[in-house]
């Protein structure tokens, strides 16, 4: 077992994505001419919320886990976003996430305002009993200020479905209804949603497809490399495969696997663990930051935060960036890559395929009618294509990079809300 981190003795990071997510917030909020008191009420969460949960483990012994909630904002409607599960946890990083989550969903113009939670936890080292152990016990420490209209959690890093529909049965118990519209990337058979599994990639790929447009490639025999191997990865080397790309590498927390001539993606998926590790069976190797560095037209950092630092940017060769992870890619680096001409599809824009999936899964789990797969696929690829080529004119008109235009579209729709609202 992986010894739990404690709440205080979470320093600074160097690249401290609160602070880099505040800065461009308030320079959107500027550039659209709102007052100070605007970006006064985006800069943190509304609603931030410590939880301890004990858990019985499997060895007979208490262990008490820190989680958190950041509800960032409710001005357009209930807080909506995942819950990571996930040793490196930090307050900092849930209130930087939570942010996102509301620029996500004005950028794809979801009624919804962000949230984001997190457990500081090591789920590779932990047993399913245990697993669901902590997911009800974090729903129980919640399940005041959370629900169906109020705050909607759903997977992100290390969470999946089955964690989901533990969730949705201990919030129904405790709601005495059965409410499947308290979270969404659910199982089908517990009203999940066709399409959801693999939404953020699917967002990721129209993201790509259009990116690759505007910068005249194709993506057939075009290269790609993706790092990371969960669930926006995996599914992403999927689809770029079968659609005739070239994935010449992918990688995991361990390392990177790298082939010229395009990886058997197939063979990768069939072997990868429920965590996306796969390149610990493999001998030749290379490591993750050698990876970023190979040469490719399309490079998607689909794994965490701070891979693409001022340190590697002048060494990145490829053309076009699509950030399928949340805050890969730092300010510093942002301006490199931009200075260099290589194009940057910035996370709130490009990992915002899960959300609005998530939405659907809601609005049919309100409705209590259900869509058939393709149709999830049209009206995803509809929200997608109409908010990339938003940001994009955003961004070209205003000769500003992807992400300073993405948050410019992204905040506003809050401070509208909140404007009417009378907060502010
Ligand atoms: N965790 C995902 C994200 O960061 C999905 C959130 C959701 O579906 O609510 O966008």
């Amino acid at each position: 077992m992986v010894a739990e981190k404690s709440a205080d003795s979470q320093n600074e990071q160097p690249n401290d994505i609160l602070v880099s997510t505040q800065s461009v917030v308030r320079d959107a909020l500027n550039r659209l001419g709102y007052p100070e008191e605007a970006y006064e009420l985006m800069k943190e969460p509304v609603r931030m919320i410590t939880v301890r949960i004990p858990v019985r483990m499997d060895d007979g012994n208490i262990k008490v886990f820190t989680g958190y909630r950041a509800q960032h904002n409710d001005a357009v409607g209930p807080t909506k976003g995942g819950v990571r599960f996930h040793p490196d946890v930090t307050e900092k990083e849930v209130r930087a996430l939570s942010i996102w989550m509301t620029l996500k969903s004005g950028i794809v113009d979801l009624p919804y305002g962000g949230g984001k939670g997190g457990i500081i936890c090591d789920p590779r080292e932990m047993s399913f009993r245990e697993l669901e152990a902590l997911s009800r016990g974090y729903v129980r420490a919640l399940s005041q200020v959370v629900g169906p209209t109020k705050d909607i959690p759903a997977p992100d890093v290390f969470t999946n479905s089955q964690i989901m529909a533990w969730m949705m049965d201990e919030y129904s118990r405790i709601d005495e209804f059965n409410s499947p519209g308290f979270i969404t990337g659910k199982p089908i058979v517990l009203g999940g949603s066709h399409g959801r599994e693999s939404a953020t990639a699917k967002g990721v790929t129209i993201c790509i497809e259009e990116a690759c447009k505007k910068r005249g490639i194709d993506i057939k025999d075009a290269r790609v490399i993706v790092q990371g191997f969960g669930n926006a990865g995996s599914f992403l080397a999927k689809f770029m495969h079968d659609m005739g790309a070239k994935v010449i590498a992918i990688s995991d927390a361990e390392g990177a696997l790298h082939d010229p001539e395009g990886l058997d993606i197939d063979y990768l998926l069939d072997r990868r663990d429920s965590f996306g590790t796969v390149t610990n069976l493999f001998d030749d190797t290379i490591s993750n930051e050698e990876m970023l560095e190979l040469d490719t037209d399309i490079l998607v950092p689909a794994a965490i935060e701070n891979q693409i630092t001022k340190d590697n940017a002048n060494d990145i060769k490829a053309k076009i960036v699509v950030e399928a992870a949340n805050g890969p890619t730092t300010l510093e680096a942002t301006k490199i890559l931009t200075e260099r001409d290589i194009l940057i599809v910035p996370d709130v824009l490009a990992s915002s395929g899960g959300v609005t999936v998530s939405y659907f899964e809601w609005v049919q789990n309100n409705q209590g009618f259900y869509w058939k797969e393709e149709e999830v696929q049209e009206k995803l690829r509809e929200v997608l294509v109409k908010a990339f080529n938003n940001v994009y004119t955003t961004a070209q008109n205003r000769q500003i990079d992807m992400r300073l235009a993405a948050y410019m579209v992204g905040v506003r729709k809050m401070t509208e809300a909140a404007r009417f609202r009378g907060w502010i």
